[in-house]
């Protein structure tokens, strides 16, 4: 009897020295990891698996660690041997990564990432180093800022790390070039905002479509110089326009603002044009690149919707739904959610009066469409 107490005391005991270690002293949760200049790091915040289009990865050997607030990860394990097939061509302490579209180039021990020939800082330098375990070199990166920048999705829930894109084959695509490089420096500050591309279509040489004695270069540049005034006031939003006056960007010069800004979504703004009685609001979208397009949760599907939506609760016209266009340029070239709203028909007179006069009320409810849906997707 006296001697089971004994152990109940010791036990109790046991139970108590257990809850007062501090859980970080677990030499099993640090990692070791040694730079190609020799220096030996410690790091905590271990992670030996993560999920990678819902597959289990075990990272035993090469675990996810944590260095300047952000997770680090193997490239080779998660994103170029997994079915991400993110293609990575290393050359002295210069690492080159491409998945569908877009390059990002990194350097060892730098934060500054180059993405399709745009600047910009990651939340972590990237590590050229030795696992110690192991005795292997490899090439580990701040999985969140390196995802984003590839267009994959990155999300960390309940401790546990979840990539996932599109299940590439080993197709190379060499689209978004690397040689155009806009040196313009994005700061850490705007590294959190949402950033969109809006093109107003034509302008210009080119009218677009004419009809009731306008022109559609005119109503889609109305439109989006109010949505202009709206955003301006709205820190949260880094925005860029194809043109804010009446000249004619080429439909590359378009999409490559939008790839070159890494935009997280890009909205044309048009007018359509058939016979006098057609009429509606439509928004085009392309199905076939819905989900190579996809960026950090969002489709071009659901940001068409609302779009479409927003659009025709302003024009109060009638709703022609989604059409899919795979063919249009803009929206074949780019890499990111995007879509094309058709307000109206110039060639409908009702319609073109109407378009007309509110151009100021489509442009604010533009910018109340992407808050909203911002919100819906969590994002503030
Ligand atoms: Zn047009």
């Amino acid at each position: 009897m006296k001697a089971k107490r004994v152990v109940g005391v010791l036990a109790a005991l046991l139970l108590c020295i257990c809850m007062i270690m501090p859980v970080n002293t677990d030499a099993a949760a640090q990692v070791r990891v040694r730079t190609v200049k020799g220096v030996t790091s410690s790091y905590t915040g271990r992670k030996s698996y993560c999920y990678v289009n819902g597959q289990k990865r075990k990272l035993t050997k090469y675990p996810i660690f944590k260095k300047s607030g952000a997770y680090m990860g193997p490239v080779g394990a998660i994103l170029k041997n997994s079915k991400l097939k993110v293609k990575a061509t290393a050359k002295g302490d210069k690492l080159t990564l491409t998945y569908g579209p877009n390059t990002v180039i990194v350097r060892a021990d730098s934060r500054i990432a180059v993405t399709n020939g745009q600047k910009s800082t990651m939340g972590a330098p990237v590590v050229h180093g030795t696992y110690t375990a192991t005795g292997k070199r490899r090439w580990i990166v701040p999985l969140n800022s390196v995802c984003t920048r590839l267009g994959i999705n990155y999300k960390l829930s309940k401790g546990r790390i979840y990539i996932s894109g599109t299940t590439q084959s080993s197709s190379n695509n060499t689209t978004g070039s690397t040689t155009t490089t806009t040196t313009k420096p994005s700061t850490t500050s705007s590294k959190d905002k949402i950033k969109i591309v809006i093109d107003a279509g034509h302008g210009g040489s080119d009218s677009g479509a004419t009809g009731n004695g306008m022109a559609e270069k005119n109503l889609t540049l109305a439109i989006v110089l109010a949505a202009k005034r709206s955003f301006d006031k709205d820190s949260r939003f880094q925005v860029s326009y194809t043109r804010t006056s009446d000249t004619y960007p080429s439909l590359s010069q378009r999409a490559k603002l939008a790839n070159n800004k890494n935009a997280d979504m890009f909205l044309c703004v048009h007018i359509n044009s058939a016979s006098a009685s057609a009429h509606g609001t439509e928004t085009l979208w392309s199905k076939s690149r819905n989900s190579a397009t996809q960026k950090k949760g969002l489709t071009s599907k659901t940001l068409a919707k609302a779009m479409q939506s927003a659009a025709v609760a302003a024009t109060g016209f009638t709703n022609r739904g989604l059409v899919d266009r795979p063919n249009l340029y803009v929206l074949k070239h780019t890499n990111m959610p995007a879509c094309l709203i058709e307000y109206g028909f110039i060639s409908n007179k009702k319609e073109s009066a109407r378009m007309k006069a509110n151009t100021s009320a489509y442009g604010k409810a533009l910018y109340k469409a992407v808050v909203n849906l911002m919100k819906k997707q969590g994002k503030y």
